[in-house]
């Protein structure tokens, strides 16, 4: 029958890529839950939620927070989902930079986190649904039967996101992406509210040096099982 699978970890450990080869090669559903607090940031800069100094008025989002809508709509060109904000497509603002550097302030807020993992609970329901996150299996599906959790060095991670901002044409330095990473990563393990931490049940993976098509082999036997 069908599982729910977690994949949890630090960012640009690829998680994601993993996720979407499972989920399209088990014919599972993807969720991407970092696309669902980038828009909600997105929603924050366009709405002059956060000031000039970068503070977050936290009580004013929280009380907008039912006016924003967010829903994966398929795209057939790319065989995954766009993000939508309010019925705007947001799939590549949300990836930028701007995005980037208030996210983790957005995700540490409470409200916030309740509305999302509702939301991803609803979503995978069903069960055959690969999700991505940061607290998939310690919050969102505690008893999710396949849980990983990846890790990789920080110029590893780095060196991804910046290539691939590079190739949207980004004007950003390998300098401000492992800053940006690394400040993430410390605001995602240290919040207090679902911490970023590995499932106790969950399989530990560094793909530091370990090439992608060989961890996805490894990972799929285990979802077979
Ligand atoms: O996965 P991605 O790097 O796009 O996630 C962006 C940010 O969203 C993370 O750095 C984290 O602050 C937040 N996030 C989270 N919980 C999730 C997914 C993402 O807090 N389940």
């Amino acid at each position: 029958g069908k599982i729910t699978i977690a994949i949890d970890g630090y960012s640009s450990t690829g998680k994601s890529t993993i996720a979407k080869r499972l989920a399209a090669s088990l014919q599972y559903i993807y969720v991407d839950t970092g696309a669902m607090y980038r828009a909600v940031t997105l929603y924050a800069l366009n709405q002059g939620l956060i000031t000039e100094a970068g503070e977050v008025k936290q009580a004013d989002l929280i009380a907008q927070l039912s006016e924003v809508k967010l829903k994966f709509v398929p795209n057939r060109e790319t065989g995954r989902s766009d993000m939508f904000l309010n019925n705007v497509n947001v799939e590549q603002e949300i990836r930028k930079m701007r995005v980037s550097g208030f996210v983790s302030q957005i995700a540490a807020i409470k409200e916030v986190r309740e509305k999302l993992v509702k939301m991803q609970q609803e979503m995978g329901k069903d069960k055959g649904v690969v999700m991505d996150g940061r607290d998939i299996g310690t919050v969102v599906f505690p008893n999710a039967e396949l849980k990983l959790f990846m890790t990789a060095s920080p110029e590893t991670r780095a060196t991804r996101r910046y290539k691939e901002l590079l190739v949207k044409g980004e004007e950003v330095t390998y300098a401000e992406v492992l800053k940006n990473v690394e400040d993430r990563d410390r605001i995602d393990s240290t919040r207090s509210i679902s911490p970023l931490t590995k499932a106790k049940d969950a399989i530990e993976f560094d793909n530091s040096d370990m090439g992608l098509e060989e961890q996805f082999d490894r990972i799929y036997s285990y979802a077979q099982r």
